[in-house]
């Protein structure tokens, strides 16, 4: 498929690059949407796209119904209900130069002649669009596009969206649809990717595909610790009309009045002229990177809803509506070397270093190259010259060779370079799973970078948070072969590290009280910094709660863990195995044995009323919220658990609780207690 994402052969059959171009699209389209982990850039897309329409219309004999270009947007998963959107949701038609700005503004003009033409711009997102139903002043519906006629309702997730309002001010509509984006603001998006860092998981490319991928998670409680936004764009024209709002500038203030969140400032603007329009686009090409989100073009329309009416749709999108696309950065540098580096987990990353150039506003030396697969398809050579990127994504990429800059074919030419069969820390050939694009150091007990790897973790500020000792000091004790995990901290005396270099006796007692003084970090960070695959921060806090001790971590089983809050297979997969791994075993007997907390300090229960019990906290509360329930369970001597099962023992019932859980709960004979009587219940006086 490589040769389709660039230039191909003038002289190919007109028929075969049909078929190649609608195969490659619909596979990404469906890393897109689906996997929401696409392949190519936008422009990329949309010039193979364009270059099928093209195709096609010069050769109807070979339509097909099923092309890319039948559709607006992608597959539907099957995970949610299917509603038919109230209008097609359409996308913008992309520009990506000035001129076609200006062409699509004479259009206009052109398609309304002696009227005083009108365009609002604003922002364009990088996220996801969303179509909001309101009825009777509450959100029923949230619709993600889809396919553009039918929608996936995600209310449950979007619900959790603190932007997006839940109930309308008064003198809102009886009934409103209305439509926005959903994005991923960078803060958010950066802390989201430290904390999967730090749990050891595969970081997220980008804040859109991150969003579209949280929109369709099952579980709205990990949604909700993901901190999206939604700004709204669109307000139905007809509603609007009916209200006696006339254009598109007014409708977005009504909407505020409503409780949405609307662009401000200087981030929605109308002009009269062409010139105005443009000299926001200027505006926004460098502004956008002071926003605390991404934007990837500028959205322009024509401001008032009759000219909207008169100039109508095409198939496929407005003709009052074009999408200015910034241009992705770009630039071309050296390639100095690459670099293999060894995370904790054993996973081997290739990093571009390279020679410095400016970006985006930014120096940049580094580069990703993802994996093997990545640098054979660009047939990388030290000393090349290669094009950098920085689009959505935060590291740059490599997105090709400037083959007229670099080296000729030839006898001097230095070879492609070769992704390394044995780690470049301890020489053990390396291993890759089936399907998989990651090459892994197997040698997990003694390979050096994942053993610093995991003592850094360890050490770090969200774990033992052990002051008085650094990466650089890690690197020394462990190839001095002082320290081979976390527990032989504990055992360094002052003698073994006065010989080292750069060690002089104060640094040594700031070390040694910074672990005495770790000793009192408590139990769920002690758990966090032991680095097992999936267990972050929030997940080792919840388990450090729910189980409330090391020991009840050896003799757990999977099925028992799964049934504890915020626990799936993955991460119940994971503690098992690390619990039942002699060596690391060892380490934490030896941890326990140096005295660090390992048990969770639980509050002073308030009483024993809920001892013995296990239960599921379910629908909504009036005198407190869900997690001040939960807590009240557990401080009352009851346990936990996230769904039914035969072990629950009992329900915690609020307002709208599931019918599918109350039947489950019938079905298996369990006790559903409601909010008064477990007040009373936890008072005594029951
Ligand atoms: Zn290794």
């Amino acid at each position: 498929m490589s040769s389709v994402t660039g230039v191909y052969l003038p002289t190919m059959d007109p028929k075969a690059r049909i078929e190649e171009l609608r195969e490659a699209l619909h596979a990404h389209n469906h890393s897109y949407y689906v996997l929401a982990s696409p392949t190519i850039s936008d422009r990329e897309f949309d010039a193979l796209l364009e270059e099928l329409a093209n195709l096609e219309s010069h050769h109807p004999e070979w339509a097909d119904p099923n092309s890319p270009t039948c559709r607006v947007g992608g597959d539907l998963t099957d995970k949610f209900d299917k509603v038919a959107h109230k209008s097609p949701m359409l996308s913008l038609s992309n520009s990506y130069s000035v001129e076609e700005v200006s062409l699509w503004a004479q259009r206009v003009q052109d398609g309304l002649p002696d009227e005083k033409v009108e365009f609002a711009m604003e922002l364009k997102y990088d996220g996801v669009a969303i179509s909001l139903w309101y009825e009777g002043g509450v959100l029923v519906r949230a619709l993600t596009r889809g396919d553009g006629s039918l929608g996936e309702d995600v209310r449950s997730n979007v619900a959790t969206i603190p932007t997006v309002p839940l109930r309308l001010m008064p003198g809102s509509p009886e009934v409103l649809e209305i439509r926005g984006e959903i994005f991923f603001p960078w803060e958010g998006f950066n802390a989201l990717n430290d904390s999967r860092a730090e749990a050891g998981e595969a970081e997220f490319a980008n804040p859109r595909n991150t969003a579209a991928g949280t929109l369709k998670l099952q579980d709205s409680k990990e949604v909700a610790r993901r901190p999206l936004d939604c700004m709204i764009y669109n307000v139905d024209a007809a509603t609007m009309t009916g209200l006696g709002v006339l254009t598109h500038a007014d409708a977005v203030k009504e909407a505020a009045r409503w409780g949405f969140k609307v662009p401000g400032g200087r981030s929605l603007e109308v002009a009269g002229s062409i010139e105005e329009v443009m000299a926001f686009v200027d505006h926004w090409e460098t502004a956008r990177h002071d926003l605390p989100f991404a934007i990837d073009g500028i959205v322009i329309k024509v401001n008032r809803y009759d000219h909207q009416r008169r100039l109508g749709m095409t198939a496929k999108s407005p003709r009052w509506a074009i999408a200015y696309k910034f241009e992705t950065e770009r630039a071309c540098t050296k390639l100095v070397d690459v670099e293999y580096q060894v995370g904790r987990t054993g996973a081997v990353t290739p990093v571009a270093k390279l020679q410095a150039v400016q970006l985006g506003g930014t120096t940049v030396k580094n580069a990703s190259l993802h994996n093997a697969d990545q640098i054979a398809k660009l047939g990388l050579r030290l000393g090349d010259m290669v094009f950098v990127e920085k689009g959505g994504e935060i590291i740059p990429k490599i997105v090709g060779v400037d083959t007229s800059a670099s080296h000729e074919e030839g006898l001097f030419a230095p070879p492609a370079l070769e992704f390394p069969s044995v780690c470049p820390e301890c020489e053990t050939p390396l291993v890759r799973a089936q399907d998989e694009a990651q090459h892994y150091c197997p040698n997990a007990v003694a390979c050096p970078a994942q053993v610093r790897g995991r003592i850094i973790h360890f050490i770090s500020r969200k774990a033992m948070n052990v002051e008085g000792l650094g990466k650089e000091t890690v690197a020394q004790l462990v190839a001095a072969g002082l320290v081979r995990d976390a527990a032989d901290l504990y055992d360094l005396r002052a003698e073994d590290l006065l010989p080292l270099e750069r060690m002089a006796q104060k640094s040594v007692d700031n070390l040694l009280a910074g672990l005495v003084q770790s000793k009192t970090v408590p139990f769920e960070r002690v758990l966090f910094g032991l680095g097992i695959r999936h267990v972050g921060e929030t997940v080792a806090k919840q388990l450090a709660r729910s189980l409330g001790h090391i020991g009840a971590f050896k003799s757990i089983s999977v099925e028992e863990l799964v049934a504890l809050e915020e626990v799936g297979p993955v991460i119940a997969d994971s503690v098992v195995a690390h619990f039942s791994d002699p060596n690391f075993e060892r380490m934490v007997n030896r941890l326990v044995a140096s005295g660090l907390q390992m048990e969770a300090v639980v509050q002073a229960p308030l009483g024993h009323a809920l001892e013995g019990e296990v239960i599921v906290v379910s629908g909504v509360f009036s005198t407190m919220s869900r997690d001040e329930a939960k807590t009240s369970v557990v401080a009352h001597g009851g346990r936990l658990a996230s769904s039914i099962s035969s072990k629950t023992t009992l329900i915690l019932a609020g307002e709208n609780m599931g019918p599918a859980k109350l039947k489950k709960a019938q079905s298996l004979g369990i006790p559903i207690m409601d909010e008064a009587s477990f007040v009373s219940r936890i008072s005594g006086q029951e």
